[in-house]
């Protein structure tokens, strides 16, 4: 999750968007411990709103950072996190209680202004171009990061800083652990397992997020639902996913496949997801690998795969390729990917 450099960010492209969205990226400013911070507004007239919902399609209100209220601390690996006043607050509590279990944690980053996240975006433009950048940077005002509500753990074990996604996963035990312990101090888990088509993110232990209300996060946490359900910010039911059966790909494979379909799904705002399947192996043709590369010269895909979607458009979608109010059946996703990344949509739509 850490952002060391531009270049360690070119991973597979969710995950990439997640680092970029969720997490990661926090400037390294040397402060003292727990500090106001400079642009804490002594003229709040009014608070912020602990319910807010910042997705890829719910963007920060307009006058959130002048309200916002925030700390500045230092972590163990001696980077700068600043965080909103109260959710460092809860933190702490939070932390402690973790603390008598023998479990440790520190903040890897939790707030990320707009301007930031605009500055991450015209790095990338200028380094890769427009169409990279827009496809691997989250844009400005759409990361729930900006709203410093939202922290991003990491784990502390045997006095070793365990700040990694991948070394993190290995700890599924003491995620589940901490995970209960969150609604005691008023956070949600954000992004759960298998809810990509809902937040637009993979699942990620590590972001906590702060709502200021211990009985309402002890509802969203039982229940086992997302931020965007319980505020009924979505409308579809379950959705059905069909790995059918291939020769070709693990169903581990297919599955970090749909993710990615998930992720991008997510960011069609008011679409309502069916089901996917995928298309067979039989649709994945020497012809079809050759014709992306052509359309991709950059890239060095060397396999790719198709799946079919069904979902229904709102009355009003504010997508220019989709028409409102209608159900879309066997719409098409193309994914491709080199012999080291994962999964990238190449394309999707009819006759993709
Ligand atoms: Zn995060």
């Amino acid at each position: 999750m850490k952002m060391r450099s531009i270049i360690s960010l070119m991973l597979c492209l969710c995950l990439t968007a997640a680092v970029l969205v969720g997490c990661g990226g926090n400037a390294s400013k040397p402060t003292e411990n727990v500090t106001e911070a400079a642009t804490a507004a002594e003229t709040k007239t009014d608070g912020i709103d602990y319910m807010v919902l910042v997705n890829k399609t719910h963007k920060l209100p307009d006058d959130w950072e002048e309200k916002l209220e925030t700390v500045h601390m230092t972590n163990s690996v001696g980077d700068d996190v600043e965080t909103e006043k109260k959710a460092y607050d809860a933190y702490l509590k939070l932390k402690a209680d973790l603390e008598k279990d023998g479990i440790h944690v520190d903040l890897d980053s939790a707030r990320r202004s707009v301007a930031d996240q605009q500055r991450i975006m015209d790095d990338f433009t200028k380094q890769y171009g427009k169409d990279y950048a827009l496809k691997t940077v989250a844009t400005p005002g759409y990361s729930e990061h900006h709203t410093g509500l939202a922290l991003d753990l990491y784990l502390i074990i045997d006095g070793k800083d365990i700040t990694e996604n991948e070394d993190m996963m290995q700890y599924p035990e003491i995620w589940s652990k901490i995970h209960a312990k969150l609604a005691d101090y008023g956070f949600i888990l954000r992004y759960l397992e298998g809810r990509e088509y809902i937040t637009g993110y993979g699942y990620e232990p590590w972001h906590i997020r702060y709502i200021d209300n211990v009985d309402t996060a002890k509802e969203i946490m039982s229940k086992d639902i997302t931020f965007e359900e319980y505020l009924g910010a979505y409308k579809g039911g379950k959705v059905d996913i069909d790995y059918g059966t291939s020769s070709i790909y693990k169903e581990d494979e297919l599955k970090d496949a749909v993710i990615q379909i998930e992720c991008r799904f997510a960011s069609l705002d008011g679409c309502v997801l069916k089901s996917i399947r995928y298309a067979g192996d039989e649709a994945v043709t020497d012809e079809k690998l050759k014709a992306i590369q052509e359309q991709n010269p950059d890239s060095k895909y060397t396999q790719i795969v198709e799946f079919l979607m069904d979902f229904h458009t709102p009355e009003n979608t504010g997508d220019t390729t989709l028409e409102s109010d209608r159900d879309y059946t066997d719409y098409q996703w193309w994914l491709a990917r080199t012999a080291d990344s994962g999964w990238e949509i190449v394309s999707f739509g009819y006759g993709a």
